[in-house]
């Protein structure tokens, strides 16, 4: 077995967009275990959104990386040592194993992976933490209804493109902003939404509005920015916001040119009488066995589809990374580490 290990450390904090700068990859010894511990070998890594928020010091709902430990992210992994019985060597499991090709487990959190129920890397995307993310948010929160449109931006990634198609199995109508003609193209023809709009056209309001003719009655909120402006005049009473993210504000190191619109925001709240709930998918852990249900099930069946986006080689994550901000990715960004 090897007896290095190679990790991709935070190397600074950036102001602005990240660069290949401010990761380092190291190489340290394989660990050693202790009493009732595992040895994970990475095999496929998940790149997400989230991750910039870890580089930044800055208070959030989790703690940041320190300058100099590895990248923390969501992995699947081979358990190829073990002092723990639920998880013999050769089990697949559910980790965080972090930007890295080992890893070492107490066996908290780990959960098993059945490569014969669907392809193991789907553990990372539809039926992992984006899956969950797009399920318990839409159903909790936009709770939509049949005949109301659903609209959501960031839609050709994990997150948007399965609330755009549960929406429709709800019996909405599902709108996606996505950034470029091919992915427009993968909503509508691919995942069955009845329309798409490039966030990157001259007129993304008068676009959207001619997608939206009988308003919103649900965004999903995955970007923020000029997509939020383009959505707000078109929120129809009583509609629901669940704000999942911002992902266009994650490099901004100020505030956006005035004039200051948060007035008319709130007048658009009180008016319109609008619902707008932040959440963080693991504020309905408890779903979690429902979310394995239905997305399971849909999955099987045919009924959701998802798309992946695989890039070689761990020490090909920053630059992966740093495209995903930029959407780049096409589809659930993941690295194959070995
Ligand atoms: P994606 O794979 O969809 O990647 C992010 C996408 O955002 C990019 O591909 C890009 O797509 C889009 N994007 C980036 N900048 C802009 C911009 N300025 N305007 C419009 N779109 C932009 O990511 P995920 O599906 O994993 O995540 C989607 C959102 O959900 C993120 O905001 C993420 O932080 C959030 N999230 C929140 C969780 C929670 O618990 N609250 C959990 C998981 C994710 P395009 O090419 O279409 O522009």
């Amino acid at each position: 077995m090897a007896t290095m290990n190679r990790r991709i450390v935070l190397a600074s904090r950036p102001h602005g967009e990240p660069t290949p700068a401010h990761f380092r990859l190291e190489e340290t010894r394989v660990p050693s275990l202790g009493a009732g511990e595992i040895l994970l070998r990475t095999r496929w890594l998940s790149l997400d959104p989230y991750m910039r928020g870890r580089m930044s010091a800055s208070k959030s709902y989790a703690a940041p990386v320190g300058i100099g430990e590895p990248m923390t992210g969501g992995t699947v992994s081979e358990v190829v040592q073990s002092g723990h019985p639920e998880f013999p060597v050769g089990t697949l499991v559910q980790a965080f194993g972090g930007w890295q090709d080992f890893s070492v487990s107490d066996g908290k959190g780990l959960r098993t992976v059945d490569p014969g129920r669907a392809p193991p890397t789907t553990a990372l995307g539809i039926l992992g933490m984006p899956g969950m993310t797009a399920y318990t948010g839409l159903l909790n929160i936009g709770a939509p209804k049949p005949g109301e449109t659903v609209v959501v931006a960031a839609a050709a990634g994990p997150v948007g493109s399965l609330v755009g198609q549960i929406a429709k199995l709800k019996g909405a109508r599902a709108v996606g902003i996505a950034g470029g003609p091919e992915k427009c193209a993968y909503l509508t023809r691919e995942l069955g939404f009845d329309a798409a709009v490039d966030h990157r056209s001259d007129d993304l309001p008068g676009a959207l509005a001619a997608a939206c003719p009988a308003g919103i009655d649900v965004y999903f909120e995955n970007v923020g920015g000029a997509v939020f402006d383009a959505v707000l005049p078109l929120l129809n009473d009583f509609a629901r916001m669940p704000v999942c993210g911002l992902v266009a504000g994650y490099n901004a190191t100020e505030l956006p040119p005035g004039p200051d619109r948060s007035p008319n925001l709130m007048r658009a709240v009180l008016t319109k009488r609008l619902r707008i709930q932040g959440f963080i998918v693991w504020d309905f852990a408890s779903q979690i066995d429902a979310f394995e249900r239905d997305v399971g099930g849909w999955l099987r069946d045919g009924a959701v589809r998802y798309r992946e986006d695989v890039v070689e080689g761990l020490e090909n994550a920053p630059e992966a990374f740093i495209g995903l901000l930029k959407g780049r990715n096409f589809g659930k960004l993941i690295v194959h580490v070995s």
